[in-house]
């Protein structure tokens, strides 16, 4: 199999029934993205630009951040870039950018909350992403948004800088990381272009665990039906409105995961660039119409147990 998911990794992720998945790659560092696309990636799904402010020691500058966008364009050749806004706090830490004592600091200032504090920053990081893609795709997100009253601020300033930089072909959108996002996607989605699913953060949210415990690794499972559910809230919130929706966390390069999210209709999948081949294999390998019936019987179970032994028997 890896050496046929190898060889057809240019080929579209296409079901036996004709529905074509985007399976884009998860980037940490630009200088990655040839390998990426030399991977058969449909574009950059997920850049975590807070690696790039990591690799500094202050706050990259307008021309620093320039370079680095470009790079990733440059390599991907027309092929789109989401790029996520500078997320720092929780269990990401910056060191330059001295958070405040919190007892919860998952609870506490974080994303897109802590970007809103420094809009000077969030503002130059938007300049530099508009003025490197041109007439590039480029598609910017914000991360841990929990309604649209943050989302119009973040919104603004991208609009504010639009108006400055010509950029032509720019999509707006949100992750969805905190359940108030998921339960209220059929408000946002007519605001937004995109969602992204970010289930590392919306499952740590969801069941109250930390993504980071040992203990309660095993439990902490997107394939949980609350999950689900959230993301089917998503998926439907967002097709009523024509928006698309990825999924951007782990779960979407988890073998049983796959045919479930195919079968809740998200139409893209950004995953780690060494599994794009096998991811796009493994959708090759399904027919949405029983991938719909997977989601469904997975919806319709009380444990993530259940879900997991129903999708292994099948
Ligand atoms: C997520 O939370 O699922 C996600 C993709 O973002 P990160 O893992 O960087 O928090
Ligand atoms: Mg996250």
């Amino acid at each position: 199999l890896q050496a046929e998911a190898h060889e057809n990794r240019n080929q579209p992720a296409t079901t036996e029934d004709g529905h074509t998945i985007e399976v884009c790659a998860n980037l940490g560092n630009t200088a990655h993205t040839p390998d990426a696309v030399d991977r058969g990636a449909d574009g950059v799904g997920l850049l975590r630009t807070e690696f790039i402010f990591m690799a500094h020691p202050e706050a990259p500058d307008l021309a620093t951040q320039v370079t680095e966008y470009q790079h990733a364009f440059d390599a991907l050749n027309g092929l789109p870039l989401v790029a996520r806004t500078l997320d720092v706090g929780g269990d990401k830490p910056l060191d330059y950018w001295p958070l405040p004592q919190e007892d919860n600091p998952f609870l506490g200032m974080r994303g897109i909350r802590l970007s809103l504090t420094r809009p000077d920053i969030l503002e130059t990081q938007v300049r530099a992403l508009l003025t490197a893609a041109g007439d590039r795709p480029l598609r910017i997100m914000f991360p841990m948004v929990k309604d649209v009253e943050e989302f119009r601020a973040a919104r603004a300033i991208v609009s504010q800088v639009q108006a400055e930089v010509a950029a032509s072909d720019v999509q707006v959108g949100v992750m969805i990381e905190v359940p108030s996002c998921a339960l209220l996607a059929s408000t946002l989605a007519p605001e937004v272009d995109f969602f992204s699913v970010g289930t590392n953060d919306l499952t740590q949210y969801t069941l109250a665990i930390d993504r980071g415990h040992g203990q309660l690794s095993a439990e902490s499972d997107g394939l949980h039906p609350s999950v689900l559910r959230l993301i089917r809230m998503t998926v439907e919130a967002a097709h009523a409105h024509d928006r698309w929706v990825g999924v951007c966390g782990e779960l979407a390069s988890d073998p049983q995961a796959i045919p479930v999210l195919v079968g809740l209709e998200v139409d893209e999948l950004s995953v780690t660039s060494r599994r794009v081949p096998l991811v796009k294999a493994c959708i090759r390998g399904l027919s949405l119409e029983t991938a719909r019936r997977q989601a469904e019987k997975a919806l319709s179970l009380a444990t993530v147990s259940e879900v997991r032994d129903a999708l292994e028997a099948w």
